[in-house]
């Protein structure tokens, strides 16, 4: 727990915080909100998705229940279309980095702000996932951009599929664009691949590949991209007090952690053990927002029935 000296603006409180926006924070946003809860989560990320969209969602994935043979990317996509009919505060490019007791619940800070919350789901998987930094400090590090640059030009550099995206997204926004990669391999879907050809085809995309990437000139363009992947960092939490085992969180079989009101989720808890799997993540969620929902709310049980004895109206009322 950290105090900071200047206190930062504060925003009221929610029922609930969750750190994190892969599966594990996704999930428990929405039973959270399933429960007539209050939400707000913190993505470090410009994007939703955790390790899914940030490492793999050009990749298929077998073994997520009832989506078989699914791209990461789908299941994102999935993920975040359950979460449409409620309210949920969510706030990307955010990094959750101290924690500290207020009144009966917890005060979650990020470099700009403070947000307060009846209990805590730290979702934060292997660590906030940051883009490696670039060898060019003038270089965007990091696909999607909050605002999508509009730019005549564009040189990008890497292979990791937010490259191949980045290519697509700008040349069909009618920036000229060159990708380039030491390798001649670029990631993507089938389809995003497939598009790439097409539009390196018409001579909207100039690929160079493979690139020695550290002699060859620089093309001039009006805006430079290198995205060179991601790093966990799960430095800004491991200074809370939390009982650590080596990168995991331990928790009860509720996701309780050893602070009353903070719970953990997904691939951060100890309790899935080796496993870090999508459907763990998914399971640890729901326990841990139905026992959080009954730490503020007393009045809530913390079993929640069956969703099918019920329905969620369009503007996310659960009747
Ligand atoms: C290449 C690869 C392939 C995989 N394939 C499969 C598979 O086929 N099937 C399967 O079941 N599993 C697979 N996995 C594992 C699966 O992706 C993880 O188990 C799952 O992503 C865990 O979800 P999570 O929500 O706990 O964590 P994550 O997905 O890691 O999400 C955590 C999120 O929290 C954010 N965060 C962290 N710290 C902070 C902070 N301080 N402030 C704000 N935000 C923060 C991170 O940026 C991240 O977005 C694979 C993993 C990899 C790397």
């Amino acid at each position: 727990m950290q105090m900071t000296s200047t206190p930062p603006p504060q925003h009221g409180p929610t029922d609930i915080l969750i750190i994190g926006g892969g599966p594990a924070g996704l999930y428990a946003a929405f039973y959270a909100a399933l429960r007539g809860l209050s939400v707000r989560l913190l993505e470090a990320r410009p994007e939703l998705g955790g390790q899914l969209a940030a490492l793999y969602p050009d990749r298929v994935v077998y073994d997520v229940p009832a989506a078989p043979a699914a791209y990461a990317a789908d299941i994102v996509a999935q993920l975040v279309r359950q979460l449409e009919p409620f309210d949920i505060d969510i706030r990307l490019n955010t990094l959750a980095h101290t924690l500290e007791a207020d009144g009966a619940g917890w005060r979650v800070g990020t470099p700009g702000a403070s947000y307060s919350a009846g209990a805590v789901i730290l979702a934060a998987g292997m660590g906030a996932l940051l883009p490696r930094l670039a060898s060019n400090a003038h270089s965007l590090t990091d696909w999607p951009p909050s605002a999508v640059p509009a730019a005549p030009s564009a040189w990008i550099q890497g292979g990791v599929p937010q490259a191949t995206r980045a290519a697509l997204e700008l040349a069909e926004a009618g920036t000229r664009v060159t990708l380039s990669h030491r390798r001649a391999l670029f990631r993507g879907t089938p389809a995003q691949l497939s598009r790439l050809e097409t539009l390196r085809q018409h001579g909207q995309i100039d690929v160079h590949a493979p690139a020695a990437a550290d002699f060859a000139p620089v093309p001039p363009a009006d805006l430079n991209i290198h995205l060179n992947g991601y790093l966990p960092d799960l430095s800004p939490l491991l200074p809370w007090p939390l009982g650590w085992q080596g990168e995991y969180v331990p928790a009860e079989g509720s996701g309780l952690t050893e602070l009353l009101g903070v719970y953990v989720a997904g691939d951060l808890s100890s309790a899935g053990g080796a496993f870090k799997l999508i459907a763990l993540a998914f399971a640890q969620a729901a326990l841990c927002a139905n026992h959080a929902a009954h730490h503020v709310r007393p009045e809530l049980r913390v079993k929640p029935g069956h969703s099918s004895d019920r329905r969620i109206t369009p503007k996310g009322e659960v009747v």
